[in-house]
């Protein structure tokens, strides 16, 4: 019978299984528990991570410890193990004059904010007179994630990869 498909392996190679910085290559599909789609990734461009380094939310990588090149699995990830629960007091009034002049402000969008932690995501999630309100929370906060999840490839990290913290080559960071 046919193996799985492994399309960066050796043929003959020893299979490595998915353990602390081990590079995983992974196809996968993302929905929320309404089975819509929030992200995708396909075998030909597959998401490469350097294993054990809290690159991915923790309840998925917890589950793919010890997986094979090949395997299939499919995970529900309860918000605790993912973005977290949401919390209300991120939610902030803003006056509309400290948005940008020229951002046409809608519910839903998502605008850029900067403060002392870095660049994150905002979302407009109220317009009252000439206050906004932004909301704070990662955009997927309170959401369980179902992942159906192919690993593609597992190898070694390079000593180069594991100093910067993040994969090189085809799949990953280019330099
Ligand atoms: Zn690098």
């Amino acid at each position: 019978t046919r193996g799985p498909p492994r399309a960066h392996s050796t043929p003959g190679s020893l299979l490595l299984k998915i353990t602390k910085n081990a590079v995983a290559s992974l196809a996968y599909t993302l929905t929320n528990d309404d089975g819509e789609i929030i992200d995708s990734s396909d075998a030909d461009a597959p998401l490469a991570y350097i294993h054990g380094i809290g690159s991915l939310i923790p309840g998925l990588e917890k589950e793919l410890e010890g997986k094979l090149a090949g395997d299939e699995l499919t995970v529900h990830v309860a918000p605790a193990d993912a973005y977290g629960e949401r919390n209300d007091e991120m939610i902030h009034p803003v006056p509309r004059s400290q948005m940008p002049p020229d951002a046409e402000l809608e519910i839903g969008m998502q605008l850029q904010a900067e403060s002392e932690h870095g660049v994150h995501i905002v979302t407009v999630v109220a317009l009252e007179g000439d206050t906004v309100m932004l909301d704070a929370n990662h955009p997927l906060a309170g959401v369980a994630l179902n992942f159906e999840v192919t690993v593609v490839d597992v190898r070694d990290a390079t000593a180069e990869e594991l100093e910067h913290g993040h994969v090189h080559g085809p799949d990953g960071h280019d330099h």
